[in-house]
């Protein structure tokens, strides 16, 4: 059988989640905030999801750009490993402090940052945008000279250290502090204090912040989030506000050369009134009451079933055909969004939920089509879509529309 167990990442770092949280209740750290939580694996969902779709196409261009601009023929040797790692968290280096410092790659990459929390929920919040953007970066690789297969390998593990390093559990590591990104080092990076602002962007060496001068040791307690906070636990707002106030003012800004200079400015370039105008537009009026205890339950599980979906669309890719794995993505897609409606309270969650319904019977259908399938689901779906009905006006008169 052949499985892509690159899925298994999905419950393994469930797990370090459920010890972190574990850990926290015993020492009374109130580091995990429910809401919070379910945000951040959402936006998680929603990265791994892409990662299926993009990294095995990434592999074909480095593959491509090996075999036609490689600079060198690097082949693989203790000393080549070493400096694949020093070249791939120097170029980690830059691609994350020019997503700091340009709003272009700050609308990808601001979704990390959203988050009022810090642990290891907050490792999930990356991009789909961010899983292209660090693709196109990754392509200096096969061009120095480095192998597709070497590099693939590299940014495995590459990719899995700095999940530890969001924690506020674990203090400062001694002379480990020196070398490598704590999370200490990592707290400071996640703080809107102003002394913190845009310092430590490195992944796994802390050497390059010393080396360019962005390095700032954790003297303070961290405020964590945005420095104007969001407010909101929407996927898509969360995804796409800081792009669309990035459009605005790009609209507003007069001439072709200030709106250029625009795209590649500092976020504190983009006017900040701009976020109310379109929080008025479209945002609650008024902040999400607190959830009812079955709406509570309603999302939790949600997300818990949106996990399961994910471990096993990545689990069996490789047998998966084209249109059931389109499916498959739609329905995660539309979950996750759901999901940050759930939370937001929104009232056109329903018309979602109703697409979601029909796309898991249109599953069923595909990978079984049988008509005593087709029958039971169809009628399943009949029986769910009543369900709802009677959940909707419940749901209504609880939060009514703003
Ligand atoms: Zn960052
Ligand atoms: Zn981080």
């Amino acid at each position: 059988m052949h499985l892509n167990f690159i899925a298994l990442a999905v419950p393994l770092f469930l797990l370090f989640m459920a010890l972190e949280y574990r850990y926290a209740l015993k020492k009374n750290r109130p580091v995990f905030h429910w809401r919070e939580s379910i945000a951040n694996l959402n936006v998680g969902i929603a990265e791994r999801l892409c990662d299926l779709l993009t990294s095995g196409s990434f592999f074909f261009v480095f593959l491509w750009l090996h075999r036609h601009y490689a600079w060198l023929d690097i082949q693989p040797t203790v000393l080549t490993w070493i400096l694949l790692f020093l070249v791939t968290d120097l170029v980690w280096y830059w691609y994350h402090r020019f997503g700091h410092v340009v709003n272009l790659f700050w609308s990808a990459h601001v979704v990390h940052h959203q988050s009022e929390d810090f642990n290891y929920t907050v490792s999930a919040r990356i991009t789909v945008f961010q899983s292209v953007l660090r693709g196109l970066f990754w392509s200096v690789l096969p061009l120095i000279g480095f192998p597709p297969h070497m590099i693939t390998l590299l940014l495995l593990i590459h990719g899995a250290y700095p999940f530890f390093t969001h924690t506020q559990l674990i203090g400062k590591l001694g002379w480990l502090e020196y070398v490598l990104v704590t999370p200490s080092h990592h707290r400071v990076h996640h703080s809107s204090n102003p002394e913190y602002l845009d310092k430590n962007y490195g992944d796994v060496l802390i050497i390059w912040d010393k080396l360019f001068g962005t390095f700032k040791a954790e003297d303070q307690t961290p405020v964590y989030g945005l420095t104007q906070p969001l407010n909101s636990h929407s996927f898509l707002w969360q995804h796409f506000h800081f792009f669309m106030e990035l459009c605005i003012a790009v609209k507003r800004a007069p001439g072709l050369l200030h709106k250029i200079k625009l795209l590649f400015g500092k976020p504190d370039t983009v006017d900040a009134s701009i976020r109310p105008v379109l929080e008025r537009k479209f945002q609650r009026k008024k902040k999400p009451t607190a959830p009812s205890a079955p709406l509570l339950k309603a999302i939790s599980v949600q997300t818990a079933f949106t996990l399961a979906i994910l471990f096993f669309t990545i689990l069996f890719s490789y047998y998966l055909q084209p249109l059931q794995l389109l499916i498959a993505a739609v329905f995660i897609f539309l979950s996750v969004i759901a999901t940050g409606a759930m939370l937001e309270q929104k009232q056109w969650v329903f018309p979602l939920e109703y697409i979601r319904l029909l796309l898991l019977c249109l599953f069923l259908c595909v990978t079984v089509p049988n008509k005593y399938v087709w029958l039971c689901s169809t009628s399943l779906l009949l029986v769910l879509l009543l369900y709802y009905q009677s959940l909707k006006s419940r749901y209504y008169a609880l939060y009514p529309a703003s």
